[in-house]
């Protein structure tokens, strides 16, 4: 199965016609509408795995996305979208992280005494 770094390559190369099909394709496989977190929310979207944070759901009771076809589909990895953004934003964090982990931070330096 095709990791989610290799479907964003297969993605780089896709037209805007061909994002928008698959974009059409996630939003009816997604069963967000089913999870306990998004029910009484009043929130009616869903593939937030793409589209990122729900302005309404706020409270984790539960998440679908590991049962979700495009979890598989899509080589996702993570979950909770709604409420942690999309799988890109949390891929890109999640690469930020452990380029900052290789890279020492640069040391700050010493604030100067200013005398009042
Ligand atoms: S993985 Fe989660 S957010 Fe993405 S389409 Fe499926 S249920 Fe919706
Ligand atoms: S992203 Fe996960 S937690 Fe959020 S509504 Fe969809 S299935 Fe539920």
């Amino acid at each position: 199965m095709a990791s989610f770094e290799e479907h964003m390559e297969e993605m780089s190369t896709l037209s805007p016609e061909e994002i928008g099909e698959l974009m059409g394709e996630v939003k009816a496989a997604c069963i967000c509408g089913d999870c306990p977190s998004y029910a009484d929310t009043g929130e009616t979207g869903g593939a937030f795995c793409a589209n990122g944070k729900s302005e309404y759901i706020t409270e984790n009771k539960g998440c679908n996305c590991g049962d979700c076809p495009v979890t598989g589909k899509m080589g996702l990895r993570w979950g909770g979208y709604c409420m942690q953004g999309s799988a890109r934003g949390l891929w890109d964090a999640e690469s930020k992280g452990s380029s900052e982990e290789e890279t020492p931070a640069e040391e700050e330096p010493a604030e100067e005494n200013v005398d009042e």
